[in-house]
């Protein structure tokens, strides 16, 4: 599921994206604030920010900058609503580092439409489109995993985390990810869960993955994390 932070300060709005983003299967946190939505951020790594233009104090233009700062949230999806229709101020808010633009009103249609361009561009675990890579196929929206081989097709038993971790590692093969980044990205949390724990859950995955001889897919990166190599011994 993906989590979705809405920032806006007129409460009436932030109830109705937020009604339409559950109803559509996305999990939702508010923020009436910059300072709230950045204590949102810190807690947990959202999938997505909409962010209202004005805010009291700090204006989300101004948070979209410092988070487009900082290593962490340097690539987190941002759409910016705004009331304003003025070619100017979109220019601004593109060049602070937002990926969409949504004029306010706009239908629950459109948004919902260009949450998932921005979901499909940036962050593809994020979306329920079954991914093959390695031998393996998973499936979000089943919650299967299958090895695919010449000689059929074998299913491949998952608990929760190590199904959203592998998940993880199949839409993004070949780089190494930091146990604190597979925190972020796979828990949403970077704070409150030691790092060993991403250890114990790619032990388990590796574990899963042994019967169908796909446990190797993921490699260990001596003092830097871990890495899914769909080609042994990385890419070419
Ligand atoms: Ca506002």
């Amino acid at each position: 599921m993906s989590r979705v932070l809405v920032v806006e300060d007129e409460s009436a709005i932030a109830e109705l994206i937020s009604i339409n983003l559950r109803h559509a299967g996305y999990e939702v946190t508010l923020a009436a604030s910059a300072d709230q939505a950045r204590a949102a951020v810190d807690a947990v790594l959202p999938d997505l920010v909409l962010l209202d233009w004005m805010l009291p104090g700090q204006s989300g233009l101004a948070l979209a900058k410092q988070w487009r700062a900082v290593a962490r949230t340097r690539e987190l999806p941002i759409i910016m609503l705004t009331a304003r229709s003025d070619e100017a101020d979109k220019i601004g808010g593109l060049d602070a580092g937002a990926d969409d633009y949504l004029t306010k009103p706009f239908s629950t249609k459109e948004l919902l439409a260009r949450i998932r361009a921005v979901l499909r561009r940036k962050v593809p675990e994020a979306l329920d489109s079954a991914v093959e890579a390695g031998g393996l196929r998973l499936d979000p929206a089943t919650r299967r995993v299958a090895r695919v081989g010449t000689d059929g097709v074998r299913e491949v038993k998952v608990g929760p985390t190590e199904f959203r971790l592998l998940h993880f590692f199949m839409t993004h093969p070949e780089r190494v990810h930091s146990r604190a980044q597979l925190l972020d990205r796979v828990w949403g949390d970077h704070v409150f869960i030691e790092e060993r724990t991403v250890d114990v859950h790619v032990k388990r995955l590796r574990e899963a993955l042994q019967p169908v001889q796909c446990a190797t897919l993921i490699e260990t990166v001596r003092g830097a994390g871990y890495r899914f190599a769909p080609q042994p011994g990385g890419a070419p």
